[in-house]
């Protein structure tokens, strides 16, 4: 089985899109790169009912939609009978996880991405960049223990481009993921092969070999995604994280509904 479970709901010129052609268009371009199952993860700074998490300038300004119409239109779509899940691409806010587990649960999610894209109000992958400030051992050091306590804080199925930290090709010559990946281990998450950072100034997929190697040794499921912010992206370079995955170890991948996960076997 091959599943693609993170994306965004956007249109081709990556606007905003919360509605049922949007969902149509994805579904399309999914079967045409011989994906069977799609899931969506907009951000969840997009929705002005979990408002109250967002600190981050960027976010706050971007916090403008109704989480109502993405639940509708992809839930819509689902009950209709296409092969769509419903997700959301939510950032970790330390401190703040009864919040966050409050405010999502209404919703009849059949996954939640987690993801650090800002640590203390800097960018991992964004501008100001904590890299600048802190320098690459001390912003990997941080990142990781954020994303640990991610891991850790059971709010998340799985955690998105889990080495987002390497995105601008800056990293340590040598970076030991034994902590990390005990941790991930040890709370039962899965992580996210993302075929994203290929198209980013690194030019690898996320995680390193290394990491995911660590990780299947540990026995941490995973999940795989494009990261798609447009319809045509979706299943993006699959054939390379099958590739990835397969030098592992990895034979199955997971698959969600209603936040139950299984194992399939890799298609
Ligand atoms: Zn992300
Ligand atoms: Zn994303």
């Amino acid at each position: 089985m091959i599943v693609d479970y993170h994306m965004h709901l956007r249109g081709e010129r990556q606007e905003i899109a919360h509605e049922a052609g949007a969902v149509d268009l994805f579904v399309e371009c999914a079967r045409k790169a011989g994906v069977d199952e799609i899931g969506f993860t907009e951000h969840g700074y997009y929705f002005t009912q979990l408002r109250t998490l967002w600190l981050v300038p960027y976010q706050v300004e971007r916090c403008a939609y109704d989480l109502d119409a993405y639940v509708d239109a992809v839930a819509g779509a689902r009950e209709r009978g296409l092969p769509v899940k419903l997700g959301l691409e939510v950032d970790y806010v330390p401190g703040r996880e009864d919040e966050t587990r409050a405010l999502l649960a209404p919703y009849p999610w059949d996954y939640l991405l987690g993801s650090v894209h800002w640590i203390d109000g800097l960018g991992v992958d964004g501008e100001p960049r904590l890299v600048d400030e802190i320098g690459v051992e001390e912003t990997w050091r941080r990142y990781f223990d954020m994303l640990g306590r991610a891991a850790r804080s059971g709010l998340f199925d799985s955690l998105s481009h889990p080495d987002l930290v390497k995105i601008f090709g800056d990293r340590p010559e040598r970076y030991d993921y034994t902590e990390i990946v005990d941790a991930i281990a040890d709370a039962g998450v899965a992580v996210e092969v993302s075929t994203a950072g290929l198209r980013k100034p690194v030019g690898e997929l996320y995680p390193h070999p290394e990491f995911l190697s660590a990780c299947r040794e540990r026995g941490v499921p995973v999940t795989t995604g494009s990261d798609a912010h447009v319809p045509s992206l979706v299943g993006r370079d699959f054939d390379r994280a099958r590739e990835l995955l397969g030098e592992a170890g990895y034979e199955t991948v997971t698959v969600f509904e209603r936040r139950q996960g299984r194992q399939e076997p890799l298609g």
